[in-house]
């Protein structure tokens, strides 16, 4: 087995790139949409194939075991050429570490492979109508019936919940405890009577979210991850990895090479104004990269993140929505155009870039959610 980490970055970054440029898919780099699971399983299964399906992983969980800093070179690489989010990362990024950390040894032994088998897709079933930003609001509820427990409720905004063959879910155990106190974490099976899915059409007017209604559905006990109603603190830990995942610098990156591309083709960069607003992004982009090169070291080194982690999702997201408004802006009348649009000597799409950056102010925890988290426990404003 290689050790990528011992490779010069540039090195890495050759092979990787290269890899990349020769076998991502065609279809993928000109999608305009989020990707189904069907678009992109073999795409998985050829990372897969090739040890590199779950590059932040530990190598001995079948995954590259990249430190920050490859890691980094990694996505950057991959962002490149895909703007969506993955159906697989709900699963890679977000389930596969907390299992690492927290599940028991069956769960790891079952559900990690199963990833990486491309066997089980894995949707997140945190939010529900009223509980988003107030998640502890939640009242999706389990109930024990001898080793399994009995789900009731209902969830929303569930990211490629019509893909998924499995779900964690965040499930209300105890109603008399402090609110955070009474939810438990569980693994449940979407394949079983008492799941229906309902597609939501986004701005784009395709689905990428669902509502999903559970009516008796059934968990084993033994697919709890941590212990009953501890699910709180299993949770925030993820929410931690996810809030470095939304901080990457994959989206702004992608953005700015499109209000690169988009200069090129309008001759912009003629305008010292525009040049001036891409130089401003760049640099803005290049902070990013750094401040996220230093969280994510934190993470390798097993060191927990703070709360000040918030400012990558809010600076990333921010900065992601500002490049694709000045990409909006220099394609003129083209940007009006659903699709690609004639520019110059070429095309480009850019509305689509444009619609998928507003929902990144709201997702994994809205930006106003992020700045309260600054202001109270990292500035200590008074409330
Ligand atoms: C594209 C997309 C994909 C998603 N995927 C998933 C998924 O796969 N799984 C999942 O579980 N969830 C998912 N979500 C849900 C997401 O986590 C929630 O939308 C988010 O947490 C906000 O919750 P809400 O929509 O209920 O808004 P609300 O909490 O009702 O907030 C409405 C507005 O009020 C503001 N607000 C609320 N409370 C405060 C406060 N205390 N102080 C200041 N402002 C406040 C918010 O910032 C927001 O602007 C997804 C959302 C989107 C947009």
């Amino acid at each position: 087995m290689r050790d990528w980490n011992a490779m010069s970055d540039a090195a890495f970054r050759e092979e990787v790139g290269a890899f990349f440029s020769a076998h991502f898919p065609q279809h993928l780099r000109t999608m305009t949409r989020y990707p189904r699971w069907a678009d992109v399983k073999d795409w998985f299964q050829t990372l897969v194939a090739k040890g590199w399906g779950a590059p932040n992983w530990p190598r001995a969980y079948g995954g590259m075991g990249l430190d920050a800093g490859k890691l980094i070179i990694f996505v950057e690489e991959q962002e490149r050429l895909l703007l969506g989010r993955m159906p697989f990362e709900p699963a890679i990024t977000m389930l596969g570490p907390l299992l690492i950390q927290f599940g028991t040894d069956e769960q790891k032994r079952t559900f990690l492979p199963g990833i990486l088998e491309a066997k089980h897709v894995w949707c997140q079933g945190y939010s529900e109508p009223n509980a988003g930003s107030d998640l502890a609001n939640l009242r999706t509820e389990a109930v024990r019936d001898g080793d399994e427990y009995v789900i009731n409720g209902s969830k929303i905004w569930t990211s490629f919940a019509f893909d998924a063959t499995h779900c964690f879910i965040l499930v209300r155990t105890a109603k008399s405890a402090k609110k955070q106190e009474g939810i438990t974490f569980l693994l449940m099976d979407m394949n079983q009577p008492g799941i229906r899915v309902r597609p939501i059409d986004n701005l784009l007017g395709y689905a990428n979210f669902c509502e999903v209604f559970i009516d008796n559905a059934r968990a084993p006990v033994a697919w709890r991850v941590g212990e009953e109603n501890q699910g709180w603190t299993v949770a925030k830990a993820m929410l931690g990895f996810e809030r470095l995942f939304l901080g990457s610098p994959k989206h702004p990156q992608y953005a700015l090479n499109r209000l690169a591309e988009v200069g090129r083709l309008t001759g912009s960069f003629e305008d010292p104004a525009f040049a001036d607003r891409y130089t401003q992004l760049r640099l803005e982009v290049a902070d990013l990269v750094s401040a996220y090169g230093r969280y994510a070291d934190a993470v390798r080194r097993g060191e927990t993140l703070g709360p000040d982690v918030s400012l990558l999702k809010l600076w990333g997201t921010e900065v992601f929505q500002r490049a694709t408004e000045a990409t909006l802006e220099a394609a003129g009348n083209a940007g009006a155009i659903a699709g690609d649009a004639t520019l110059g000597a070429g095309a480009a799409n850019v509305l689509s870039p444009f619609y998928t950056a507003r929902p990144a102010t709201i997702y994994g925890g809205s930006n106003e959610i992020q700045r309260n988290i600054l202001a109270k426990a990292v500035l200590r404003l008074p409330g």
